[in-house]
Formats: C-alpha cells, sequence, structure tokens
C-alpha cells in the first residue's frame, strides 16, 4: 500500500507550509526519514531551521501511479493548506490563498 501524505512545518519555507508525497513506509518512518535526508525540499527546510512538525494521512493507494496521480492533483491546486488538518481551518491560509487568486486574476486582464 501507498500512503498519500502531507507535512506541516512549523514555519513557512519558499511560501509554503506544507509537503505532500507518498511512501510505502508508515507515516511515522517517513517522517523520520524526511527529518534526517528526505528530498530535496525537505531537506532544505531542515536546513534553515525549519521543525518538520507532524505528518498526516491523505489517503492510501494500492497503485503507485495512483498515489502520484492523486498528490500532482492536490499539489495543482496550490492550496496545500486546505488538504492540512493543522491549517485547513485557519482563515489565514485562506485569505492569503484567495489574494494570490485575485493576484492571478488582475494579471490576465491586464495580458
Ligand atoms: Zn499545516
Amino acid at each position: 500500500m501507498f500512503q498519500l501524505y502531507i507535512i506541516h512545518f512549523d514555519k513557512s519555507f519558499h511560501g509554503t507550509r506544507h509537503y505532500i508525497g507518498f511512501t510505502s513506509l508508515t507515516l511515522e518512518e517517513r517522517l523520520k526519514k524526511h527529518q534526517k535526508s528526505g528530498s530535496r525540499f525537505t531537506r532544505g527546510a531542515v536546513k534553515h531551521g525549519i521543525l518538520l512538525e507532524s505528518i498526516h494521512a491523505l489517503g492510501s493507494y494500492s497503485d503507485p501511479y495512483l498515489a502520484r496521480e492523486a498528490e500532482i492533483k492536490i499539489k495543482k491546486q496550490h492550496n496545500s493548506a486546505l488538504y492540512c488538518p493543522l491549517c485547513k481551518d485557519d482563515t489565514k491560509y485562506h485569505r492569503a490563498y484567495q489574494q494570490r487568486i485575485r493576484r492571478k486574476e488582475k494579471k490576465e486582464v491586464e495580458k
């Protein structure tokens, strides 16, 4: 089984507080790995003194391709906070998201 997960950082890194991925390990093992070496992105975050605070399951898949597909779908929305149980009710993130959308719309009008 492959688990899709979201990692919540204690501070924002490159404009996000989350990392989304999938793994065949248990989530606890995966988080430990991210804290030690992990992906380029989480490694960078750790180097900058950011704490990878917690990991949360987003779903499990029998096939890595399905997990990857779900991961891409979420990443494309550029609003991972909505998927984080610690952030999804935090209106601050939603506001930031709304502002980003508005800026994007404005840019498209100006084109
Ligand atoms: Zn979060």
